[in-house]
Protein backbone atom coordinates (compact mmCIF):
# COMPACT_ATOMS: atom_id res chain seq x y z
CA UNK A 1 0.00 0.00 0.00
CA UNK A 2 1.46 3.67 -0.87
CA UNK A 3 2.67 5.15 2.30
CA UNK A 4 0.53 7.98 1.11
CA UNK A 5 -2.82 5.94 1.50
CA UNK A 6 -1.77 5.02 4.91
CA UNK A 7 -1.31 8.65 5.74
CA UNK A 8 -4.83 9.16 4.83
CA UNK A 9 -5.70 5.68 6.49
CA UNK A 10 -4.79 7.26 9.98
CA UNK A 11 -5.63 10.94 9.95
CA UNK A 12 -9.28 9.72 9.06
CA UNK A 13 -9.18 7.71 11.96
CA UNK A 14 -8.09 10.82 14.19
CA UNK A 15 -10.51 12.94 12.49
CA UNK A 16 -13.29 9.84 13.20
CA UNK A 17 -12.18 10.28 16.85
CA UNK A 18 -13.01 13.99 17.06
CA UNK A 19 -16.45 14.52 16.15
CA UNK A 20 -15.81 18.43 16.60
CA UNK A 21 -14.30 18.38 13.46
CA UNK A 22 -17.32 17.95 11.51
CA UNK A 23 -20.60 20.31 10.87
CA UNK A 24 -23.32 18.31 9.12
CA UNK A 25 -25.14 21.50 6.89
CA UNK A 26 -27.28 18.96 4.96
CA UNK A 27 -28.67 15.62 5.58
CA UNK A 28 -31.36 13.11 4.90
CA UNK A 29 -32.15 10.37 6.64
CA UNK A 30 -34.79 7.78 6.93
CA UNK A 31 -35.81 7.67 11.08
CA UNK A 32 -37.30 4.25 11.96
CA UNK A 33 -40.12 4.65 14.13
CA UNK A 34 -42.00 2.46 16.21
CA UNK A 35 -44.66 2.16 13.46
CA UNK A 36 -43.60 3.89 10.36
CA UNK A 37 -40.19 5.14 9.30
CA UNK A 38 -40.02 8.72 8.31
CA UNK A 39 -37.63 10.70 6.19
CA UNK A 40 -36.39 14.08 7.67
CA UNK A 41 -33.94 16.18 6.13
CA UNK A 42 -31.56 19.18 7.07
CA UNK A 43 -30.78 21.85 4.57
CA UNK A 44 -30.58 25.56 3.99
CA UNK A 45 -33.75 26.28 5.76
CA UNK A 46 -33.71 24.43 8.53
CA UNK A 47 -35.02 20.68 9.58
CA UNK A 48 -38.08 18.92 7.53
CA UNK A 49 -39.89 15.92 8.34
CA UNK A 50 -42.14 13.97 6.40
CA UNK A 51 -44.25 13.26 9.70
CA UNK A 52 -47.92 14.82 10.58
CA UNK A 53 -46.44 16.26 13.47
CA UNK A 54 -43.70 18.00 11.73
CA UNK A 55 -46.10 19.71 9.42
CA UNK A 56 -48.15 21.31 12.31
CA UNK A 57 -45.54 21.87 14.78
CA UNK A 58 -42.04 22.97 12.89
CA UNK A 59 -40.14 19.67 14.94
CA UNK A 60 -40.95 16.26 16.09
CA UNK A 61 -39.40 13.32 17.42
CA UNK A 62 -37.60 12.12 14.72
CA UNK A 63 -35.55 15.36 13.93
CA UNK A 64 -35.02 16.20 17.83
CA UNK A 65 -33.56 13.18 17.70
CA UNK A 66 -31.21 13.42 14.78
CA UNK A 67 -30.17 17.08 17.04
CA UNK A 68 -29.65 14.77 20.23
CA UNK A 69 -26.90 12.35 18.25
CA UNK A 70 -25.45 15.05 15.96
CA UNK A 71 -25.51 17.19 18.50
CA UNK A 72 -21.96 19.35 18.10
CA UNK A 73 -21.55 17.68 14.58
CA UNK A 74 -24.63 20.63 13.54
CA UNK A 75 -23.72 23.81 13.35
CA UNK A 76 -25.05 25.76 16.37
CA UNK A 77 -28.38 27.05 15.13
CA UNK A 78 -29.57 23.35 14.21
CA UNK A 79 -28.63 21.91 18.08
CA UNK A 80 -30.93 21.08 20.46
CA UNK A 81 -32.55 24.11 22.04
CA UNK A 82 -32.62 22.13 25.21
CA UNK A 83 -28.95 20.15 25.16
CA UNK A 84 -29.23 16.71 26.29
CA UNK A 85 -28.47 15.14 29.61
ZN1 LIG B 1 -40.97 13.53 12.06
Amino acid sequence: MQSSLISKIEKARIYASESDRFSFTALQCEVRGDSTTHTAQLGPDGWNCDCFFFADAGTCSHTMALERLLDEMLPERYRPAIPSA
